[in-house]
């Protein structure tokens, strides 16, 4: 474990988000399949979750709503309705706060209200001293490639090298959300994981 990852875990855990470090993924998908049991599970968009490869195994013990899976009318409402939430962060900050940055804001309001348990999962590459560090890292890392992923009419999408604060109408960063202590009535979980995953 890197020293910001046990930065990181220590701090989430002291204001009371449930924190763990997984060398192996399989082990971090055995810790989320011990606490969802049969629950309905929706997914955000997240490119960690994707490489991951673990919605076959969610499919295997129940639903799952996830729009990467399913495009239908009203996918990302259902998804957001689901009481257990899994997805990734643009950044996370060692001392114990999530970063992300929505076109939709799904990912922000299901992380934030509704759910009874949420799972942020995230390699070490996502992990950055502190907050302004990880908000420039959502910004100038994860929404650039994201764009560039999207195929987006936006200046960061030609090379995805960093944010060029766009006023374009593709423009995917609409919303920002920084979650500084577990919401209110959401089990959050914070389950970080060996290497890079996503962006
Ligand atoms: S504001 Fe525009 S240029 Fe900057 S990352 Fe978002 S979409 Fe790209």
């Amino acid at each position: 474990m890197l020293e910001p990852t046990k930065t990181a875990i220590e701090n989430f855990r002291r204001k009371g988000f449930k924190a763990e470090f997984f060398e192996d993924k399989n082990a971090a998908l055995k810790y989320i399949l011990d606490k969802i049991g049969s629950e309905t599970v929706g997914i955000g968009g997240s490119m960690t979750i994707q490489e991951l490869g673990w919605a076959p195994t969610l499919q295997a013990r129940g639903e799952v709503l996830w729009h990467w899976l399913k495009k239908e009318p009203g996918i990302l409402e259902r998804e957001n309705a689901a009481p257990v939430y899994i997805t990734s962060a643009n950044a996370i900050s060692a001392d114990g706060a999530i970063v992300n940055i929505d076109a939709n804001g799904n990912r922000i309001a299901a992380t934030a209200f509704g759910q009874k348990k949420v799972f942020i999962v995230a390699g070490e590459n996502k992990i950055e001293s502190d907050i302004p560090a990880a908000l420039l890292r959502a910004k100038n890392v994860g929404a650039p490639l994201n764009a560039k992923r999207l195929a987006r009419k936006t200046p960061c999408a030609i090379k995805g090298d960093k944010c060029y604060n766009c006023l374009s109408p593709e423009r995917i960063c609409r919303t920002t959300s920084i979650i500084t202590f577990p919401p209110t009535n959401i089990e959050t979980h914070i389950v970080l994981l060996s290497g890079s995953w996503g962006f």
